[in-house]
């Protein structure tokens, strides 16, 4: 017999999809994964204080709040296996998804595998990771640790301006350091940089380094077209270089957009493939946060149940 919903992905939106489904009585499988797409539990577990997601008054910390939520998943009875998922077929019903570890045939497919921020892995980002330096200004802007002090976000998308511009509310100053001598950000993003008196642009220059011992103090900056290199004192180092939806494993089974994210019919999670539901990160690229993802994991339980019963 198959499994009646085999989850893949276990940060906000699959756990959320797990207690839904756990609750619907389908006894969802999980596989949170192992090391594709980071460390089981998502981008939060590499967070520090998280102080926007509703019912915290006082934040939380992103490993406290995963653990809680896969210790919600655990109570509703999802069984979960902290396996990478290897190989999946979409092509035949049931579908088939297969780890190093074990095969599992599923009726329905809940896809919540995320997506992972790009870094530059600098020399002294591993030491300097949290210690004010990010890839998420929405998640971390906000921190004691940044307030009144210059901070850096490296990029030139939409990310980049939309970081920048909210990193204004509490920075005594945003550099925003860019490759190239344009933004590929829209016109209007871009334009809020351009008026913002706290933001000035760096253009052509890309992060050598990160500097500082027990947080971060200056970054190593070398201008491309001169090759001349200087420090920047400033107090934090945001990453808005784009994301890496993780769906290499889908390639060739489901729609994906050019930038690999996993298409859902508009206001659900259906994908291509009836009977597989995608939720948060992975295919969204627009708003990214934990509770937009958990909200996403909440309407693919919904959608795959009522999926299901249609097909009984
Ligand atoms: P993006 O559009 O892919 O931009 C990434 C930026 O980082 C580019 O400017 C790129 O430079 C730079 N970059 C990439 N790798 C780099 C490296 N190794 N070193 C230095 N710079 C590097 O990513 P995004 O800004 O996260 O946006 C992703 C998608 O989400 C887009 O479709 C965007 O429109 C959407 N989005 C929308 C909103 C909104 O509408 N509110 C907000 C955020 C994101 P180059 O330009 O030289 O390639």
């Amino acid at each position: 017999m198959p499994e009646s919903v085999v989850i893949i992905g276990s940060g906000p939106a699959g756990h959320t999809a797990a207690v839904y489904a756990a609750r619907a009585n389908l006894k969802p499988v999980m596989f949170e994964g192992y090391s594709t797409g980071g460390i089981p539990g998502g981008q939060l577990m590499t967070t520090t204080e998280v102080e926007n997601y509703p019912g915290f008054p006082q934040g939380i910390q992103g490993p406290e709040l995963m653990e809680a939520l896969r210790k919600q998943s655990l109570r509703f009875g999802t069984r979960i296996f902290t396996e990478d998922v290897t190989r999946v077929d979409l092509k035949t019903r049931p579908f088939t998804v297969a780890s190093s570890e074990r095969t599992v045939q599923a009726s329905a497919l809940i896809i919540a595998t995320g997506a992972t921020a790009r870094r530059l892995n600098l020399p002294g980002e591993a030491r300097l990771w949290t210690k004010g330096m990010s890839a998420c200004a929405v998640c971390d802007g906000a921190l004691p640790v940044f307030r009144n002090k210059p901070l850096v976000v490296v990029g030139g998308g939409d990310s980049a301006c939309e970081e920048s511009t909210f990193l204004t509310k509490f920075a005594s100053k945003v550099y925003v350091v860019h490759r190239r001598d344009q933004f590929r950000a829209s016109k209007i993003m871009q334009e809020r940089v351009f008026k913002n008196p706290k933001i000035e642009v760096i253009w052509n220059t890309v992060v050598e380094d990160v500097v500082g011992d027990d947080a971060v103090s200056a970054v190593r900056l070398k201008d491309v077209k001169t090759g001349k290199t200087r420090n920047l004192a400033c107090g934090g180092v945001f990453y808005a270089i784009g994301f890496d939806p993780n769906t290499a494993v889908f390639k060739g089974q489901l729609e994906l957009d050019a930038d690999g994210y996993v298409v859902t019919q508009p206001g659900t999670t259906q994908t291509s493939v009836p009977g597989v539901f995608a939720c948060g990160d992975v295919q969204d690229k627009h708003y990214r946060q934990a509770v937009t993802a958990a909200g996403s994991g909440c309407m693919a339980a919904l959608d795959c149940e009522r999926w299901l019963a249609d097909e009984r």
